[in-house]
């Protein structure tokens, strides 16, 4: 059997899936696993596509102090233990500044040039660049493949992506780039089989996870992101807080006397969700709480989300549909109430039952646009680039199959 390992890379964790390939390019999600907890307290967790558990196990600390030792022994036990060899690998890369628009096949160049990107996403690009850099070292021959959360957003007008600031800031990368390209990505190419008639029109998706955002859509393509420079703008995520103006920034700065990288800690991990409640990052425990904090940080989060979306819909210059995603989108029927009825303005009028069992379509009839909920699959998606990149040398859609 012939597979692809998807890698996605973060700080502490490295999730991975095993895709097989089967006739012509479908591709079948196999085994689903991670390796969390590194340099911490390590623990492997897999399971194959049915749910069946494989492995969940702990090592030692030094045995997995950080993302590349994760990664081989992610490696290892696929290959010892579940004979899986893969023949490609692709990786989530978080920024692809602003020349990769598609997924690239990486070599010692590309790597060098994603290392630039390192200032623009430095919580995220070093850990994605990490396991790429040691499959090269110790896997040479291995092709792999880099698909950017940027790379869907590049198809912006220049006006969309220019913030008001001296253009010499703008030539060396200061921009608004945008992110979660993958899911958005998954989604316009999931759309003319959901919903051929609107697929082609002027549509908000909102991916609402821990890290949250809105995307206009236009005949499939992004032409609006509610985030920028880095994936602290837009919407407040679990511990991020969306848009907030510079000069707070200035004020921890200069009245707390905080330093840069307390600055960069706090706003990454201490805002959001976590930080309006006092409580938690995740929705799950907010909506769960009567604690009066709780219930701001929802408000706070919804009401925002109705603020992007009228943005949003100025950028359309209207609205054909509306679709929920990710963790919260595909969850939280309370939210997507809150939510939609913020949207009303806009025509949409929800069908509580439909809402109530998370069905795809969970508009009313009569509502004067369509509401869609569309499980996500990045994983998927970046599964696709590499084997299109593999077969063909560039990416493009292959057919596919949805397992999980
Ligand atoms: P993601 O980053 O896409 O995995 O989404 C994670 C977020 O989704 C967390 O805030 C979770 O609390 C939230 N989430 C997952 N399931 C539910 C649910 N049933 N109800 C509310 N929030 C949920």
């Amino acid at each position: 059997m012939e597979t692809i390992l998807v890698v996605n890379a973060g700080s502490s964790s490295v999730k991975f899936q095993v895709y097989a390939i089967e006739g012509e390019g479908t591709l079948r999600r196999h085994i689903k696993g991670q390796i969390d907890g590194i340099g911490s307290r390590p623990r492997l967790r897999a399971s194959a596509a049915g749910g069946d558990a494989l492995a969940d196990r702990a090592y030692p600390i030094e045995t997995v102090p950080d993302v590349p030792a994760a990664m081989a022994v992610a490696g290892a036990w696929l290959r010892d233990e579940l004979r899986v060899t893969p023949i490609a690998v692709g990786h989530r890369v978080v920024h692809g500044g602003p020349d990769y628009a598609k997924p690239v096949l990486i070599d010692h160049g590309v790597v060098s040039r994603l290392e630039r990107f390192v200032s623009l996403a430095p919580l995220h690009q070093p850990h994605n660049l990490a396991p790429i850099r040691s499959l090269l070292t110790n896997f040479p021959a291995l092709p792999q493949v880099a698909c950017f959360d940027t790379a869907f957003h590049r198809t912006h007008d220049a006006v969309a992506d220019h913030y008001a600031i001296p253009h010499q800031l703008h030539a060396e990368g200061v921009r608004r780039y945008g992110f979660h390209g993958l899911s958005y990505e998954y989604i316009a190419r999931t759309l003319p089989s959901v919903a051929p008639d609107i697929a082609k029109g002027r549509v908000i998706v909102a991916h609402l996870g821990s890290g949250a955002s809105m995307c206009a859509l236009k005949d499939g393509r992004s032409v609006e992101s509610t985030m920028g420079f880095t994936a602290l703008d837009g919407l407040p995520m679990g511990t991020r807080p969306g848009q907030i103006d510079p000069g707070v920034v200035l004020y921890l700065i200069s009245e707390k006397g905080m330093p840069a990288a307390k600055v960069q800690d706090f706003l990454y991990r201490e805002c959001g969700l976590k930080g309006l409640s006092g409580i938690s990052n995740d929705m799950r425990e907010l909506e769960a709480s009567t604690d009066p904090h709780a219930r701001l940080a929802i408000d706070c989060f919804v009401y925002r989300i109705g603020l992007n979306a009228g943005m949003l819909a100025a950028a359309l210059q209207g609205l054909d549909a509306f679709v929920f995603t990710a963790g919260i989108g595909e969850n939280s029927s309370s939210i997507r109430a809150r939510v939609a009825s913020r949207l009303e303005w806009l025509g949409a009028v929800l069908d509580a039952g439909e809402n109530a069992r998370h069905a795809r379509l969970i508009s009313e009839a009569g509502s004067g646009i369509p509401v869609y909920v569309i499980p996500t699959d990045e994983e998927l998606m970046i599964a696709q680039h590499t084997l299109a990149l593999l077969m063909n040398g560039q990416s493009h859609n292959t057919r596919s199959e949805r397992v999980s």
